[in-house]
């Protein structure tokens, strides 16, 4: 096995055995609230934080609790990171295919 593939593969484990993975974006949304008399309708907008992610060619979306921020875009760039090491060994195999090596 090459250096850049046996490198790709364990920082690929480590991700896979040892971190949350989460496919999906974080979105914060601004918004009235709808209660009488509430700073919202003054220009103070209620800022929620939501997941969105497609699931069967649908967008669906979660709303994420403000204390779960910084963990939920942790998991999410690390799903990032095991995506992009996974097609970085996908194309040492398509240049094997393409070179007739073993
Ligand atoms: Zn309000």
């Amino acid at each position: 096995m090459s250096v850049p593939e046996r490198q790709a593969r364990s920082a690929l484990a480590r991700l896979v055995t040892q971190r949350g993975l989460l496919r999906g974006n974080l979105l914060e949304r601004r918004r009235v609230c709808g209660k009488p008399n509430c700073r919202c309708l003054r220009g103070e907008l209620h800022a929620s934080l939501y997941l969105v992610f497609s699931e069967g060619g649908k967008l669906r979306q979660f709303c994420v609790p403000r204390a779960w921020e910084a963990r939920v875009r942790q998991w999410g760039a690390d799903y990032h990171e095991a995506r992009r090491l996974l097609e970085q060994i996908s194309r040492l195999y398509f240049e094997k295919v393409r070179q007739r090596q073993d």
